[in-house]
Parts: C-alpha cells; structure tokens; sequence
C-alpha cells in the first residue's frame, strides 16, 4: 500500500496530527508486553485515565535481559527480573489479555488474537523481534525448534536465560561457539560483555575450554584489547567472518572460509522484526523494493508510515536516519519511545499538539572483571536544519563502579512495572 504525502510527514513526525477533541473512551491496544509496549501502557495510564488501554502479549510474564550476562556466570547479579503481566497491569490500572495477536485489520481497526477480536483507535505494536534461522540454512520447523533448545544464544526471549544458564553450568570443557548476529542486533554491547564474562568463567573456574566467536560486524573497541589479549587463552576470534550454515545434528557451523566444529554453542541468528509486522504488511522495503527487515515507521513520532492510527515501537523499528541507520535496539530506547508515543496519543485525543521529543539511551557494560571497569555507553540526538537526525554517542569509563547497572535498572522498572 502506497503512503500519501500526508502520512508520510505525519510518520516522520513533521506534521502533527490535531483531532477534534473526542469523548472519554477512546481505545488504545498495545501488542507486546516487553520494554516499549509496558512502557507506554504505563505512561498512558499516568496522562490520560480516560483512555481504555489494553496490552496483549503471549506470554503470562515479562522478563528482562537487563543484568543477565553477569547472572549466567554468577557475577554479582542474583537474578533476573521477571513479573506476570496481570500482576503489572492491575496495579498500573490497565488491561492485560494473554493472546497472541494473529492479525490486524487496519480498515476496521481491529486485532485478532488468539481469544478474540480488539478494536482500537489507536494501535501500538511493540513485538520486538524474530530471529532469521532460514538464512543459515535451517528453514524447517522442528529443526529451528530443535536448534533453539540444544544451542539458543537466548537473544530472542529473556525467557531463555535460565536454561542457557543451565547448558553453561553444565559444560566441561571443549569448544563453546558464539556467533554475533549481523548489525543491526538487540543491544550492541551484550555479545561482547557476554564474550568477557564467560571467558572469565572458564579462567576463574579453571575449565579447559575456550570460547570460538564468530563476528561479522567491527569489534566495540571498549573490548578490543581485554578479549584479545587478556583472555587470549579463553578466546578465538574470527573477525569479519559470516556464518553461511548450521548444521545441529553435525554439530558444525560453515562460514564463507571454515567449518567450525563445537561442544556447546550460543547460536544467534541474524534479527529482524517480529511476524507480526510482516503479516501487517508494515515492513520497510528499500529503493529496490525489498524488504529491510525492519518496520517502516517514522523516527520522531514512530508512526506507521502507511497508517497514522499505527505507531510501530522497540527493537522492531525501521531505518530512523541516513546518518546512522537505526535507534540502538535497546531496552532504554524501547522504554522511551513507549513514553513518548503515550504522550502523543493523550495529547490527540485532548485535542492539543505534541511538541516533538527524541529518544536517549543509557546502557552500563561491565567492560572489565578483574579489576572490574564499566563502561558507560550515552547516545543521544538532535534534528539538523534539514531535517535528518543525528546521533552523539559518548563512551566513558567507569573505573570505580558502584552498583550503576543496578541503579540503572531499578529506576528503569519502576517507570513501567512498579507504580
Ligand atoms: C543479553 C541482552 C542483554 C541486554 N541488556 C540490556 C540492558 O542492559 N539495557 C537495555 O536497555 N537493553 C538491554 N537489552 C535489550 C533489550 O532487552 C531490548 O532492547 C528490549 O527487550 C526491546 O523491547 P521491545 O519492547 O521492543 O521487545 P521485547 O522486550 O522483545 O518484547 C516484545 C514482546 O512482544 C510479545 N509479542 C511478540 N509478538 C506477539 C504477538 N504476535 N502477539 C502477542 N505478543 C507478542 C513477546 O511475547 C514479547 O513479550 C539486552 C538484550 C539482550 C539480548
């Protein structure tokens, strides 16, 4: 469906969309109950009670990924954030139906889900991502699932986590696979912090094994030299390679040079928005007309560029610049955008404009174990006159840690899951 130039500005947020003031009333559905979707439940509770706000996810609790790389190796983090959805929604003061969402009819601004069909009059998507097994040659069904449960790199479903834990406690010795998903991936800096701390694992628990990353994207510098040379023993880095195949039953992974063999794996395939939005039909296709990957949705106001009652959230979003590509896929930037969609929609229906607002990010990596060392990643942005938004990332390090991460965390969950 071609967008007209009407929506096209109103998805790039450069013109603002002004109804008529509308009784109480109105519906908001959210689909995705992970970082951005709570978060604009939340905010949307905060401005406008009057709004009938219903979120919908699959799953009964939201989980998070915030702190898990150090839980997986019993580094300081005691566990991981989980929390039943009813439980969140009750005390926020909204609505939470465990479905999943099958399809959206966008001329009768309807949802259907696994229960039942949801009108809207305004629909949030928030469904993160899906992982893209068929581009390493494994396209049927049971061989994905297989594959999932004897090596998921747990990137996709927070989830996961304990039973990666589990594979990890488990392992003996040998070689450990880790593949780096193709960039643009869920939060840049975590296979690499990921990488650190399981090398520090197998040191510090003296088990013969080393750790065999494969890494298609320009290594983050802040690890460069720790992965490279102090833990040289723990870890071989193949850099620049792709992976092109896996073989599960082989137990082998082939990139464009080699055939890799392994004893445990942390297998993470190339990302890509979730089913849903391509089922909607709301994926960005590029000058060629193929599909990106991602959604096509504006980087100011994130509306569907194809409908303004749309507006598409989270790791899933689509090219926001083409100075920088994508807004990092990034719990703090998902809980942003929700905020902000949420005060876009409250705004409307009271009949008012919204100033336009950007997104930030804020991200803790523990870049050294021994002696530990943070690095604080801050990515900020701003429009230039011509439109085009620019992106400042600043990298400092944090020598002294104090519980940051953690901080980080509590005041993140107690904007969307602690009123
Ligand atoms: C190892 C790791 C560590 C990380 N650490 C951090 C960190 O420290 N800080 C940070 O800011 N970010 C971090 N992230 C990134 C962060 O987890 C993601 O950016 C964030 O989860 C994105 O939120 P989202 O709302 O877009 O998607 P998600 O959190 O994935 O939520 C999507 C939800 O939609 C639901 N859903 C999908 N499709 C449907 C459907 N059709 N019907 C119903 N429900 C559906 C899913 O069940 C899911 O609950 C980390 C990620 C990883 C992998």
């Amino acid at each position: 469906m071609k967008a007209t130039r009407r929506q096209f500005l109103i998805a790039a947020g450069l013109l603002p969309l002004v109804r008529p003031l509308r009784a109480a009333g109105e519906r908001v559905v959210i689909v995705g109950g992970g970082w951005g979707g709570l978060s604009a439940a939340s905010h949307l509770r905060r401005l406008a009670p009057e709004i009938d706000v219903t979120l919908v996810d699959r799953q009964t609790a939201f989980a998070s990924f915030a702190l898990s790389n150090r839980w997986l190796v019993d580094h300081g983090a005691s566990n991981i954030e989980t929390r039943d959805y009813a439980a969140v929604a009750a005390n926020w003061g909204y609505r939470f139906v465990q479905a999943s969402v099958d399809s959206i009819d966008r001329a009768q601004r309807t949802v259907t889900t696994s229960t039942g069909r949801l009108p809207y009059d305004w629909l949030i998507l928030a469904p993160g991502i899906r992982e893209n097994y068929a581009a390493w040659q494994v396209d049927d069904p049971k061989a994905v699932a297989d594959l999932r449960q004897r090596h998921s790199g747990a990137m996709l479903n927070a989830a996961e986590l304990p039973a990666l834990k589990k594979r990890l406690a488990g392992f003996k010795g040998g070689d450990m696979l880790m593949t780096i998903p193709p960039a643009p991936y869920r939060c840049p800096p975590a296979p690499y912090e990921r990488a650190m701390l399981i090398a520090w694992w197998l040191k510090t628990q003296k088990i013969p094994g080393k750790l065999v990353i494969i890494d298609p994207n320009p290594m983050m510098p802040a690890f460069r030299s720790i992965l490279l040379d102090r833990f040289k023993a723990q870890i071989t880095y193949l850099d620049h390679a792709s992976v092109r195949q896996v073989d599960a039953a082989r137990k082998t992974v082939t990139t464009d040079t080699d055939d890799i063999r392994f004893d445990e794996a942390l297998i993470c395939p190339p990302q890509e928005a979730a089913d849903l939005l391509w089922q909607a039909g709301l994926i960005r296709r590029d000058d060629g007309g193929n599909a990106t990957g991602w959604a096509d949705q504006g980087g100011l106001g994130f509306r569907s560029v194809a409908d303004e009652r749309v507006f598409i959230i989270g790791d899933a979003a689509g090219l926001v610049s083409p100075l920088f590509g994508h807004y990092p896929k990034t719990g703090h930037v998902a809980n942003r955008m929700g905020a902000i969609v949420a005060r876009q929609i409250a705004a409307s229906v009271s009949g008012k404009t919204f100033p336009a607002l950007l997104p930030e990010s804020v991200c803790h990596v523990v870049s050294s174990v021994e002696p530990l060392e943070y690095t604080r990643i801050d990515t900020s942005y701003r429009q230039r006159g011509d439109g085009f938004l620019m992106q400042q990332v600043k990298q400092t390090r944090e020598p002294n840690p104090a519980g940051e991460d953690v901080a980080w965390a509590e005041a993140m969950y107690r904007d969307f899951l602690r009123p």
